[in-house]
């Protein structure tokens, strides 16, 4: 095998885990490493969440979740750089990260259709692959022919950490943002439909004492192993080069 373009043109790196486990960054910066494009799927719940308490829909209701969401119009990028996300034509990119939608859409995520329509969404914008997509559910339900699949985990107090500096401080109280963290796990973890687990092939990688760019270059050699595993050379401990 080689590492020809049309390698890199179909592989599929899937990116699962927890908020604060540095998932988003970790994805944008395999994808820049390979040249990858990017898909956030959980950006797309939450600009479904946004579109529904904007117009005023009930989401603690399933049924009125599932007549309102098939009428939202989505809209995703997938450049690393630019990670734009629209609902109904708007670029929601900063005010889903709000308060208000990261409250509601575990609820929103737990509804069967909203996740039919985004996962149908999600594979579309997949296609043949050549892309990093981060969430949840892709190595196990989204892509699961997925050549590389990376679920992230870290300690509960640096999940915390890092939520809280991603949020600008606006939740500087360490032990409530660990406690939403929490309840976000639990109610993503409990749902019926599609519930949050790890893809039994999925290598774990624990970022509690990684930095960024160690994180990056972890998955990248899994990358490289999976386009050419004669080629890709002996695993290096994070933070040395990068594998050839
Ligand atoms: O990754 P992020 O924290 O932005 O995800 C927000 C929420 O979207 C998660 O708490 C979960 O409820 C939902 N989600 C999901 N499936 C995915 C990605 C996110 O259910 N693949």
């Amino acid at each position: 095998m080689t590492t020809d373009r049309t390698d890199v043109d179909h592989l599929v790196v899937a990116v699962d885990g927890p908020s604060g486990t540095g998932k988003s960054s970790t994805a944008r910066g395999v994808a820049r490493a390979l040249g990858l494009r990017y898909l956030d799927t959980g950006a797309m719940y939450r600009a479904m969440t946004w579109a529904l308490l904007q117009r005023g829909v009930d989401v603690s209701d399933p049924s009125a979740v599932a007549a309102e969401s098939p009428t939202v119009e989505l809209g995703s990028g997938t450049d690393p750089d630019r990670p734009v996300i629209t609902a109904d034509g708007t670029d929601v990119s900063q005010p889903i990260r709000g308060p208000d939608v990261t409250q509601a859409v575990s609820a929103v995520s737990a509804v069967p259709e909203v996740r039919a329509q985004l996962l149908a969404m999600q594979r579309r914008l997949i296609g043949a692959g050549g892309i990093v997509v981060e969430g949840r559910d892709i190595g196990a339900v989204v892509a699961p022919d997925a050549a590389v699949k990376v679920f992230l985990t870290a300690a509960t107090d640096a999940r915390a950490r890092r939520r809280s500096s991603q949020d600008g401080g606006v939740t500087a109280n360490l032990g409530l943002t660990a406690a939403d963290l929490a309840r976000r796990d639990r109610l993503d973890s409990g749902r019926a439909a599609s519930p949050f687990a790890q893809a039994a092939d999925a290598v774990v990688l624990d970022t509690t004492d990684l930095t960024l760019d160690e994180a990056v270059e972890a998955v990248v050699v899994l990358a490289r192993r999976a386009l050419a595993p004669d080629r890709a050379g002996p695993v290096r401990e994070p933070g040395g080069n990068e594998a050839h």
